[in-house]
């Protein structure tokens, strides 16, 4: 399953020159005001807020309007940004969308060339308990993928069990729809290779899964 790829913008790249011999430390001066997108201070570099796009004339995900962006050069990956220049709002929605493609999913799982296993995945409503114990709440957090990896192969040194699954964490989500999306599964030290599946093969996966009757 490709994961989508979008375009990376900054609304700044590099730096206007010191103006008064003062030496530039940090962002724009009091007063100054942002008449171009790209200055000639470290030209290649972002400084100001990053952002992804679909299309380079089409808004970013979170809306900010593309005639006030500016393509990052040399295919910058979004992942290697400091987090200071991230739009938090963009990476949510590209998150977001990652998920989408995982709600039903199924994949074939190898080992160098041989068939080890299969894995499925949903997405599940994540819940979290809240409160003291007399009023105990259960509040909906967010919905996160499940997977659940059947071995097929008789034995397997990172496979020990018949089945094993679980919920990836919100915090681990980003760097594991990318190792999805590249194809890639890691357990126990180990990378597995991902075949993902369509149609009627995803629905014969889940069932050995237990999701459907
Ligand atoms: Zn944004």
């Amino acid at each position: 399953m490709a994961g989508e790829s979008f375009i990376v913008s900054t609304e700044r790249l590099g730096w206007p020159p010191p103006r008064r011999g003062r030496r530039r430390v940090f962002d724009l001066l009091p007063g100054e005001v942002q008449t171009q997108m790209v200055h000639e201070i470290d030209p290649g570099e972002p400084t100001a807020t990053c952002h992804l796009q679909i299309e380079a004339e089409q808004e970013a995900l979170c809306g900010y309007p593309w005639e006030c962006l500016i393509e990052v050069p040399d295919r910058r990956d979004w992942h290697a940004l400091d987090d200071c220049l991230k739009c938090d709002i963009c990476e949510d929605e590209a998150v977001e969308r990652a998920l989408e493609g995982y709600r039903r999913a199924a994949a074939v799982v190898f080992d160098g060339d041989e068939q080890v296993g299969c894995l499925g995945v949903r997405v599940v409503g994540w819940r979290e308990e809240l409160g003291p114990f007399w009023r105990r709440r259960r509040q909906e957090v967010g919905e996160l993928p499940q997977w659940v990896l059947l071995r097929t192969a008789p034995a397997h040194p990172a496979l020990p069990h018949d089945a094993e699954g679980g919920v990836v964490p919100d915090e681990a989500l980003g760097n594991e729809l990318r190792a999805w999306s590249e194809d890639t599964f890691t357990i126990r030290g180990t990378h597995l290779r991902l075949r993902w599946l369509s149609g009627n093969e995803i629905d014969r996966v889940h069932r050995e899964v237990g999701w459907m009757d």
